[in-house]
């Protein structure tokens, strides 16, 4: 029986990201090249005798109940299941919260994986994609990860092979976004075409190795809202453009904005503008990462 689950839940962004049209249900038909990074979040899982859910994490502003969606995720597999005995959880967050890089949704991923390996479950990677759609649209993908189109309102995923190699420097500015407010705010339907990113042409280029052209056809449909309302992300996204970066977008709904470098240098000079130079006041939160493509990288140790 294995008592004790060490998970890495890693946080992705967006090589483009279109909004096809808003829906008569409310939802929005998207089309999104979605892109693991190695920043992750650590999950412990620890088997308990009594029944029930506990879960602790690092930032006092989480909610820790069943508003979690590490607790909404574990509990999800555990009610289906009949499950007696109970699972004490800690969160250490590292991915940014509500910035974009879906970062709750990764977590929820990753207490699926470890509550049907902890359990012998024995479900298939496509039936916790299944039931992680009932968690959020991103979760089936963050059951995935690697390279991917996302499509339909997210659930609809088709792997693609991992873009070519380079830096990926991810800054954060201190403001928070609604993902809700954005969409909200879009009017997908009155997009003119020149606003649609390329989706076709970024997964052209990633399958050609075509790290130039990938970068000049990146393009987030969102950035129509939110660079309007948050000048700091369009500052962000200049700086990197000024600095070396082959390609500057915004992830997701925001508001973090993330540059690919081919030259490592400038990517790591940029990285300690952000961190103490001139720009430091532009970011809160700043890593200097890489894509990640390795699919076996939920577990990162287990006791028996
Ligand atoms: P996405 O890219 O999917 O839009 P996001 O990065 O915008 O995701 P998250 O960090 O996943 O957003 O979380 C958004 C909200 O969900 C937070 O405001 C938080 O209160 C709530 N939440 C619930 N569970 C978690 C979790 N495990 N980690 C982070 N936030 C969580």
């Amino acid at each position: 029986m294995i008592r004790h689950l060490s998970l890495k839940a890693y946080g992705k962004i967006n090589l483009g990201l279109d909004v096809l049209r808003k829906r008569e249900d409310g939802y929005h038909d998207v089309r999104m090249i979605m892109q693991t990074v190695r920043i992750y979040d650590h999950i412990e899982i620890d088997l308990r005798r009594e029944p029930g859910i506990t879960l602790s994490t690092n930032l006092f502003y989480l909610p820790v109940n069943e508003n979690n969606l590490v607790y909404k995720a574990a509990k999800l597999l555990m009610d289906e299941f009949g499950i007696t005995q109970g699972v004490s959880i800690r969160l250490k967050k590292i991915i940014p919260v509500a910035a974009g890089m879906a970062g709750g949704s990764s977590d929820a991923a990753a207490v699926l994986f470890g509550i049907n390996k902890m359990f012998h479950l024995g479900l298939s990677q496509q039936e916790l994609m299944t039931r992680g759609v009932k968690l959020g649209a991103d979760v089936p993908y963050c059951v995935m990860r690697g390279t991917a189109l996302s499509e339909g309102i997210g659930e609809i995923l088709t792997p693609l092979p991992p873009p070519p190699h380079c830096k990926v420097l991810i800054a954060k500015p201190g403001i928070s976004v609604s993902t809700k407010a954005v969409y909200e705010h879009l009017h997908a339907n009155e997009l003119k075409p020149d606003q649609h990113p390329d989706i076709d042409g970024i997964i052209r280029a990633i399958r050609a190795q075509d790290l130039a052209d990938m970068c000049c056809k990146m393009g987030n449909v969102l950035e129509t809202v939110t660079l309007r309302q948050h000048p700091v992300i369009r500052s962000i996204r200049d700086f990197m453009m000024e600095h070396g970066a082959d390609g500057a977008i915004m992830s997701g709904s925001g508001p973090t904005v993330f540059g690919l470098y081919s030259d490592p240098d400038a990517a790591r000079k940029t990285y300690e503008q952000f961190h103490y130079g001139s720009s430091s006041e532009l970011a809160k939160q700043v890593f200097l990462t890489e894509f990640f493509n390795n699919k076996n990288h939920f577990t990162q140790g287990e006791n028996q």
